[in-house]
């Protein structure tokens, strides 16, 4: 997976290759699913959810441009792949999942793979964490239908955020980067698909109240 799907395809960063090398992909699969861990495409979890593609974890990882001992706030903890990665390269994760059995199966999970630094809450993130902003970084892994103005709000300077924007099944992927408290650019990384982000600033307007 790493040789031919990310270093092949021009994922150049040895920390994220590194993490990536290490962490038991299958481990993040149902096991009747393991046999898809290492297939260039997202795979199927619990309750209509994906794991997304490799190469996808991978270059989101490095757009985000973290360095360890940033903290940074992702949004659709899903399996935790994305955030054992992230912990991987040295960053303190706080990943908000909205699906209680999910947020609670990757508590497990990563604690099982003795993966640290990542703290999972269950509620909407679409609208970001104030309280632990600003954020050196922040991941969205669920397609929201504009850039929600909370996020961008919440960035330090110099910090970017990535998410998927667009229509419900097709999407792109952004770079959001905060330059001064006034200003942000944005760029466009391409054409990806994800599952939808859902709540207050997503795709529905109603969600399950907040908790941690
Ligand atoms: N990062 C995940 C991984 O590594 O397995 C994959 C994320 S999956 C593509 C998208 C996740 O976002 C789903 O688990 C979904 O329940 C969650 N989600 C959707 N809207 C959300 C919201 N407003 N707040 C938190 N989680 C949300």
């Amino acid at each position: 997976m790493v040789a031919v799907q990310l270093r092949a395809r021009g994922i150049a960063d040895e920390r994220i290759l590194g993490a990536m090398a290490e962490l038991p992909r299958e481990r993040f699969l149902d096991p009747g699913d393991r046999g898809l861990a290492y297939q260039d495409a997202a795979a199927p979890i619990a309750e209509g959810q994906t794991i997304s593609q490799p190469y996808i974890v991978a270059r989101m990882t490095e757009l985000l441009q973290v360095a360890a001992g940033d903290r940074v706030l992702e949004i659709g903890t899903g399996s935790g792949y994305q955030a054992a990665v992230l912990a991987g390269i040295g960053t303190k994760v706080r990943s908000f999942e909205r699906v209680a059995a999910l947020a609670e199966a990757a508590r497990v999970r990563l604690d099982a793979l003795g993966v640290r630094n990542v703290e999972i809450r269950l509620g909407d993130g679409s609208v970001g964490d104030p309280d632990g902003a600003p954020w050196d970084g922040i991941i969205v892994t669920a397609a929201a239908p504009s850039v929600p103005d909370a996020l961008r709000d919440q960035l330090a300077i110099g910090a970017r955020l990535v998410i998927p924007v667009g229509r419900r099944h097709l999407q792109t992927l952004l770079v959001i980067e905060r330059r001064s408290p006034s200003d942000w650019t944005e760029t466009s990384e391409g054409p990806v698909v994800f599952v939808p982000l859902l709540g207050e600033a997503g795709w529905e307007p109603s969600h399950p109240a907040r908790a941690s």
